[in-house]
């Protein structure tokens, strides 16, 4: 689906743009071997993510389900720089939980595509609301972005937090509160 061709010509042209020779030993498969990464990295693009969310699990009870210290990748796409981090999900689930490896699966579809990272929580918050009909959910992303810390304001270490409320979350402090526990 992707134009790995596109990916090449384009990786050549930066790399003459920055006074390289794409030519040289050491740059010559470059541009090859950035296509193929680019099918994993932004291999989100095209996928689904109400797939990982389909096959669900019956529950009797309303408790709080979390998912917390998930490992994410993603890409900024201010710089196309990474930035990653842990991801931490809750969810009151509305009869049915999915598996606990389908929402690192939904994380990671939302992340393999050039992002802000407000709005992968968004997506993530969004994608939970509406495959499993939950009650609440709550996402909570802590990230390093790589164009804070090797460019710009070079301030290494510093995390950026945030947050996406639904449902529930949004109505009942102590619930907020509840996550906040859990994750620390
Ligand atoms: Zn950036």
């Amino acid at each position: 689906m992707m134009d790995q061709e596109k990916i090449k010509q384009g990786v050549r042209l930066i790399l003459e743009g920055i006074g390289e020779n794409p030519e040289r030993e050491g740059l010559r498969e470059t541009p090859e071997r950035i296509a193929r990464m680019y099918e994993e990295i932004y291999g989100g693009l095209t996928e689904d993510p109400s797939i990982h969310l389909q096959k669900t699990f019956r529950v009797d009870n309303d408790e709080m389900v979390m998912e917390k210290d998930i490992t994410f990748y993603s890409t900024c796409e201010h710089h196309l720089l990474p930035f990653y981090g842990k991801a931490h999900i809750a969810y009151i689930p509305a009869g049915k939980v999915a598996g606990l490896s389908k929402l690192a699966r939904t994380v990671e579809v939302f992340a393999r595509r050039p992002q802000i990272q407000e709005k992968l929580t968004g997506q993530i918050a969004d994608a939970l609301t509406e495959n499993l009909k939950s009650k609440g959910v709550m996402v909570m992303l802590e990230a390093e972005h790589m164009c804070m810390t090797m460019r710009g304001i070079k301030k290494p270490g510093s995390q950026t937090v945030t947050v996406a409320k639904r449902g529930r979350f949004l109505e009942e402090p102590k619930l907020v509160q509840e996550f906040y526990q859990m994750v620390r």
